[in-house]
């Protein structure tokens, strides 16, 4: 192969997504492996995660516990501010997203907004930067906040938003989370809406979606409905939309989009608080 067309290939993996290493040698998954010989061959591998994988639930309960969990769950029922989570997240070792990817990717915005908002897991830009939303989902979403009177560098609890996500590091590939990694990460992600206590909460995509009510609909199904989430004492109306990422995808869905937008403005210039 000539250098340029290597060149060009990696290039064409990159845009793909696969821009991790995560083995030493290349593997071509196009060639049939060879047979192992019977007695050579290796007993058969535990299974270490669930085989459901989120965002591709069909239905039947969520799965609530995976190994690793519990200690998620005690770091961040230890934590009284975002500081302390952003802080446990950094201690936090047990989640294997951590080693292939770049940089924690905690919360952006103001941790003081009334709106917060939640996605899925941050993607390559995110990775390098270590802020959620700031590649191309990102700035989507900034201009269909900005329509709505919204941003997420404003000053004033009533014009501002905060932003995260279900996940905290970048999934190698931006491959979909497993179980036994959105089980680590969610205990924090609620432990954080416990703290920060917003007015309201935005679901983007069927990932947070699902995890925060607990609901395994299509988020077709659930986008544009107002639900109630659980922090402490208090219950939060929580709001399903679609994902950014697809309305990229689909641009003809941002009228559907737009009519969520248009709910949660209502709703907060509407509520008495
Ligand atoms: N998509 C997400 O769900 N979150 C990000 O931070 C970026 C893209």
């Amino acid at each position: 192969m000539k250098a340029a067309e290597a060149s060009a290939m990696i290039e064409w993996l990159v845009e793909m997504g696969a821009d991790e290493i995560i083995g030493d040698r290349p593997v071509n998954r196009l060639v049939a492996p060879k047979p192992e010989p019977e007695a050579r061959k290796p007993a058969p591998a535990p299974i270490l995660r669930p085989q459901t994988v989120v965002g591709e639930f069909r239905g039947g309960p969520l799965p609530t516990q995976a190994p690793g969990t519990s200690d998620a769950a005690q770091m961040a029922a230890e934590c009284g501010t975002l500081a302390e989570i952003e802080q446990a997240l950094m201690r936090f070792d047990a989640c294997p997203l951590k080693k292939t990817a770049t940089n924690l990717c905690f919360a952006d915005g103001n941790p003081d907004a009334q709106v917060m908002l939640i996605g899925e897991a941050p993607g390559r830009d995110e990775d390098i930067q270590g802020k959620p939303f700031v590649g191309r989902s990102g700035q989507l979403l900034d201009r269909m906040l900005q329509a709505i009177g919204l941003s997420r560098r404003g000053e004033a609890p009533e014009t501002s938003v905060y932003i995260s996500n279900v996940i905290f590091w970048r999934p190698p590939g931006n491959r979909t989370p497993t179980d036994q990694e959105t089980l680590m990460c969610l205990p924090f992600l609620k432990r954080a809406i416990e703290i920060k206590q917003p007015r309201l909460l935005v679901c983007l995509g069927a990932t947070p979606t699902q995890r925060l009510i607990g609901r395994s609909e299509g988020i077709l199904k659930l986008r544009g409905r107002w639900f109630d989430f659980a922090a402490g004492e208090r219950s939060i109306p929580l709001l399903a939309t679609l994902h950014p990422a697809y309305l990229l995808r689909q641009p003809a869905q941002k009228r559907l989009a737009w009519r969520d937008f248009l709910s949660l403005k209502q709703k907060l210039n509407s509520d008495a608080h």
